[in-house]
């Protein structure tokens, strides 16, 4: 579509009582956004919640063209540009992209020009440079709840004191690290930080980059916050383009928020900001309004987050003990040679059958993570020798889901996987291991969230953590000093059980 500019307004072509100026598209054209609100304007109350706190495109908005341009004009809404030109090229404002491969161009029928569009969040419908991407600029008051919170449960003393960081930080719209060991209980340590917020009527946003996150926090906190309405945004989920006080959401869905939110929660992102993800740091910042606060869950910060931290630069607060009062289980190290030659030869280090054997004799179920597919495919064939229930599962798997459940009921000893299984799975009384722990897919992080697979349930707090290698790596001897840490942290602050 194409815009005209009248008086620093901008009218859509279509709309246009004269053709005769020359209409562009609106990456091209300079304007005023701002339009002063005009109280005595009677605004479509339909319209404007469906908008509210949104950043749409056109044609997400199922509403006529001339009720959107008379909100415009007065102030109600406001047009912004979906691409912007850039000193080194574009930028996509709505995904926050600026890398030249994920640019494409093509002839636009809608502005009769080449129109160049960003591929990185095309599947939530193209932004060119002749989009107009739609924000409200008028918010509705917001609902304040009574006392929501109706969870009965009790926080351990590392929660708790997790968890009056995190209500201070809601009060005083500020920025907060909570770095959680797996297994600490970080979901409820935002409870009440959560309930404080709805009493105050601000708006709370739980961002995750996985659906299974949000899959799995969403029945959690509809039991806790029966009374308030809670949506949950992922890819395929009913509650699409819907906004709530409450709201858990991936990456993807949260790029349609704008100014909305005045409590961000950022979880599971472990290497946040650095880490692959830049995406969803580009859409927590667009989706929270300039007075809100952040909050980041995390069991294993980015190294330059943790000097940070040490240096009183940024603001944390840690749960070193898990719910339960037992220490993390540390990794052991144990050389096997060059594994990969011996798989060559379909064969598994020495020391690595007997750890699988001494699992199957005294049916102890175990986890065997490995670097790639192809090394899972070959580990896998060669540990059916030994036992054939062991199977193999990676990302692309279509049985994923019904092996992980058959782990799950005992009917596999072994499964020996990629790194897809290092969070969210949890077994209660498994041992894990690592075949090639040196390789460089096993960071820091990934290494302490495959040892925190280990030990969770209180019934079976222990286990076996063995990382068998081929060198040790710096990444190794950081993640296990990681976990010793926080297991002294916990000790001088008295969480641990003592025996
Ligand atoms: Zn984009
Ligand atoms: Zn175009």
């Amino acid at each position: 579509m194409r815009f005209i500019l009248d008086e620093g307004r901008l009218i859509p072509e279509v709309l246009a009582k004269t053709k005769d100026q020359a209409a562009k598209p609106i990456s091209r054209i300079d304007f005023m956004s701002s339009i002063p609100l005009h109280p005595e304007f009677h605004y479509s109350p339909e319209l404007l919640s469906f908008l509210e706190g949104k950043q749409l495109l056109l044609e997400e908005l199922p509403f006529p063209l001339d009720l959107i341009q008379a909100h415009y004009e007065h102030g109600y809404l406001a047009y912004e540009k979906g691409i912007m030109k850039t000193k080194h090229g574009w930028r996509c404002m709505r995904c926050g992209n600026e890398e030249h491969h994920f640019f494409a161009s093509f002839p636009c029928a809608r502005c009769q020009t080449v129109c160049t569009y960003c591929r990185k969040c095309i599947m939530m419908g193209r932004v060119s440079t002749c989009t107009p991407l739609v924000v409200s600029r008028f918010s509705f008051p917001q609902d304040r709840y009574l006392s929501p919170l109706s969870w009965n449960g009790t926080l351990s003393e590392g929660q708790q004191r997790a968890a009056d960081a995190v209500e201070d930080a809601v009060v005083h719209n500020g920025e907060l690290l909570v770095w959680a060991v797996c297994g600490a209980g970080k979901t409820e340590v935002l409870f009440p930080g959560i309930a404080r917020a709805l009493e105050m009527g601000k708006r709370v946003c739980i961002a995750t980059p996985r659906t299974d996150v949000v899959r799995e926090l969403f029945p959690r906190l509809k039991q806790a916050f029966p009374s308030v309405p809670l949506i949950a945004l992922y890819g395929g989920s009913d509650d699409r383009g819907k906004f709530a006080p409450l709201v858990i959401s991936t990456t993807h869905q949260l790029l349609r928020f704008s100014r909305a939110f005045d409590v961000m929660v950022i979880d599971e992102v472990d290497a946040f900001p650095y880490s692959v993800e830049p995406m969803l740091e580009y859409a927590a910042a667009k989706a929270r309004k300039e007075a809100s606060s952040l909050i980041y869950l995390t069991a294993t910060p980015h190294p330059a987050w943790q000097k940070e931290i040490k240096r009183g630069k940024r603001k944390a607060v840690t749960i070193p003990a898990r719910y339960h009062g037992f220490p993390l289980p540390v990794p052991s190290f144990e050389w096997c040679g060059n594994w990969r030659r011996q798989l060559k030869h379909r064969r598994l280090p020495r020391n690595v059958i007997a750890w699988a054997q001494s699992h199957i004799k005294t049916a102890k179920q175990a986890f065997l993570f490995v670097p790639h597919i192809d090394v899972l495919e070959q580990v896998v064939c060669i540990l059916k020798q030994l036992d054939q229930r062991i199977e193999g599962v990676h990302a692309e798997d279509p049985q994923r889901a019904e092996k992980v459940q058959a782990f799950r009921d005992g009917r596999i000893p072994l499964l020996v996987t990629t790194t897809i299984l290092e969070r969210g799975v949890t077994v209660p009384n498994i041992d894990v291991a690592v075949l090639g722990a040196e390789d460089d897919i096993f960071t820091e992080s990934a290494l302490v969230q495959i040892a925190g697979r280990v030990g969770r349930s209180a019934q079976y707090p222990s286990g076996d953590v063995r990382f068998f290698h081929y060198g040790k790596t710096r990444e190794m001897v950081a993640a296990k000093r990681q976990m010793e840490r926080m297991n002294k942290e916990a000790t001088e602050r008295g969480l641990l059980k003592t025996p």
